[in-house]
Parts: structure tokens; sequence; C-alpha cells
């Protein structure tokens, strides 16, 4: 009496592994825009973090240093032709020695500053590409992402439907064994198993003789005494 009960019962777990199948497959979609999405967000930390290494270089400043010191130069130079004895003379050229040498360290140091600004530059563009270009990317997926999720959610629909159709026509208490049984053993387990040559085919414990009889006779509903499973007889298989 529920040979034809347990084809449906077949049935209906076949839908739900499509379920499964379909699920992941959404996820699998919508990983490639949040990926990206992610990978975005981390150029664009990176991109503040490079304006504020840019910032720390200071160039401006290390530039009107430099003219500060030129222009320091320059009058302390042009005070050579008011000395009046060698004693200032002499004085006065140290002074400039000094300022020579410390305006070249200046220099030095500038120069390099320089040429890092001019890698961060390079780093900025390149990140700055790399925002725009993703953002674009995400937009001509995000569509087809959509699309393509969108199949995959009418699918599973469909299969609902079909689920729900065949549990009309499922013997009453054979589904309620089963809807009890499916709660211990959310996706993706499953609550049903196969007897085998007397075995549980998912847990491959041998079953008592009497059961697998009655069973595959129909006229009975057993459930594996050892995982718990509904038991679906393979006579029920054959269509
Ligand atoms: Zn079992």
């Amino acid at each position: 009496m529920y040979l034809e009960s347990f084809r449906h019962l077949i049935e209906v777990e076949a839908l739900k592994a499509q379920n499964q199948n379909e699920l992941g497959l959404i996820a699998k979609e919508n990983k490639r825009i949040s990926d990206l999405e992610r990978l975005r967000a981390t150029k664009i930390q990176e991109l503040e973090t490079l304006e504020q290494n840019f910032g720390s270089l200071k160039l401006t400043e290390k530039q009107l240093e430099i003219e500060t010191f030129n222009a320091k130069l320059k009058r302390m130079k042009s005070q050579m032709d008011l000395v009046t004895s060698q004693k200032e003379q002499q004085a006065l050229e140290g002074q400039i020695a000094l300022l020579e040498k410390e305006l070249q360290v200046q220099e030095e140091n500038y120069f390099l500053n320089l040429e890092r600004s001019e890698e961060i530059e390079q780093e900025k563009e390149d990140h700055n590409q790399f925002i725009a270009g993703s953002l674009a990317t995400i937009n001509s997926i995000g569509s087809e992402v959509e699309i393509t999720v969108k199949k995959h959610q009418e699918r599973i629909h469909q299969n609902n439907l079909r689920i729900h159709s065949l549990f009309e026509q499922i013997d009453k208490s054979l589904a309620g064994i089963y809807q009890s049984i499916e709660k211990k053993f959310p996706p993706p387990l499953r609550a049903v198993a196969y007897l085998v040559d007397k075995k549980c085919s998912q847990c491959h414990m041998l079953q008592d003789s009497m059961l697998k009889l009655s069973l595959e006779e129909g006229r009975s509903i057993e459930t594996c005494q050892t995982c718990g499973r509904l038991l679906i007889p393979e006579t029920a298989k054959i269509y």
C-alpha cells in the first residue's frame, strides 16, 4: 500500500537534491559579484593609504624650505662684497660652506621623496584604474548575474510546486514521518536511505530481515534502526 507513496518520495528527494544544486549555482553566481566587490573595497582602502603616504612626503614644504635656504645663501654671498676685514670674510665663508652643505642634504632628501612620490603616483593610477574598471565589470555582469539567478530561482519554484503536488499524493502517515525525520537531517543531509541487501544505504548497518520483506511489499513504514533515516525499499524504484 505504500509503494506508490515511496515512489513519490523518491521523486521529492530528487527534486530537493536539484534544488540544493540550484542554490549552489545561485551562490556561485552571486560570488562573482561579491568577490569583485571585496577586491574593490581593498583597493579603495589601499588608495587612501597611498594618499596619506603621498601627503607625508611633504614635497611642497620641502621645496619651500630649499627656496628659503637658497635665498639666504644668495644674500650671504652678496654680503661678501661688503666685508672689510679678512677675519670677517673667513667667518662669512664658513657660514656659507655650512649652509651649502645643509642645502645639499635637503636637496638629496627632496629628490628621494620626489622619486617616491612618482612611484606612489603610479600606484595610485593603477589603483584608480582597477577601481573604475571593476565597477564597470560589476555593472556589466550585474544584469547577467541577475538573469541567471532568476532562472535558477524559477527552477526551484517549479520544483517546489511539483514537491507540493507530490505530497498531496503521498500517504499522510508516511508524509508525516518523512517530514519529522527530515528536521533531523537538514540539507545537504538526506532524510531517506534505501534498503540495499538488508543494509541501510546511508549508514550501512544491517537491518532486521522481517523488516525487509514487509517494506519491500509496501506493507510497512520503517526507519533505520541505527541512523533513524526513513527506509525506502528498492522495489519502489521500479516504475
Ligand atoms: Zn541508517
